[in-house]
């Protein structure tokens, strides 16, 4: 395994035994944490399903292009694997586990199967990306879902962008309360995202 593969790996690993350790009251605590965010990502899949479907079955998938899904290029964050690990089954966590260190294709997504992605909830990185092509073709001629498009972007931030406390930060806080550490923990880490914590207050 690379080094990419070796922190997937390591972080649904940490994640699966904590969440198997929390008593019912902290895990039904961490599935209200994350209520609203499941809602959003619904109606984001939606929208896409709506809008997209089409464009991405004929230009990425019946190609087998998948070209958004390329190796080693996600980033996930912490984040995403907790929240996939609470909405995911045992057995398809276990098959997430064994794509890292089996992936079916040396040159794409370590998570990407035969039958898609392995992810139930997939990182938002990916979910919130449209290729300038699709984008093009779906919004030329509909200026309103390019406007509610921007407008979940915007909704996407609120949970993710650490201008102020957000639920990706607050899931990262829980797992380090509990000894948990992470390289994925990029709202504790990554240099740029602490700059933006650190001007929060100012
Ligand atoms: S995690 Fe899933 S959606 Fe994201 S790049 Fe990998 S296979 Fe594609």
């Amino acid at each position: 395994m690379n080094a990419y593969q070796k922190e997937q790996l390591k972080a649904l690993q940490m994640v699966r035994q904590q969440l198997n350790e929390l008593p019912d009251s902290e895990l039904d605590a961490l599935k209200g944490k994350i209520a609203d965010y499941l809602e959003f990502r619904s109606q984001v899949a939606i929208f896409l399903e709506t809008h997209f479907k089409d464009i991405c079955m004929e230009k990425c998938y019946r190609s087998r292009l998948s070209a958004c899904c390329s190796k080693d290029g996600i980033i996930a964050f912490f984040a995403d694997v907790v929240i996939n690990a609470l909405t995911a089954e045992n057995d398809e966590l276990d098959r997430l586990e064994h794509a890292i260190q089996h992936p079916a294709d040396e040159f794409k997504c370590i998570f990407l199967s035969e039958t898609g992605c392995l992810w139930q909830v997939k990182p938002i990185v990916c979910e919130m990306f449209l290729c300038d092509e699709a984008e093009n073709r779906e919004f030329e001629g509909d200026p309103e879902a390019e406007k509610q498009w921007e407008a979940y972007k915007e909704i996407k931030k609120s949970f993710t962008w650490p201008d102020k406390p957000v639920l990706f930060e607050k899931l990262e806080s829980f797992f380090m309360a509990k000894g948990c550490n992470s390289t994925l923990m990029y709202i504790h880490n990554s240099p740029g995202l602490l700059r933006i914590k650190k001007n929060r207050a100012k």
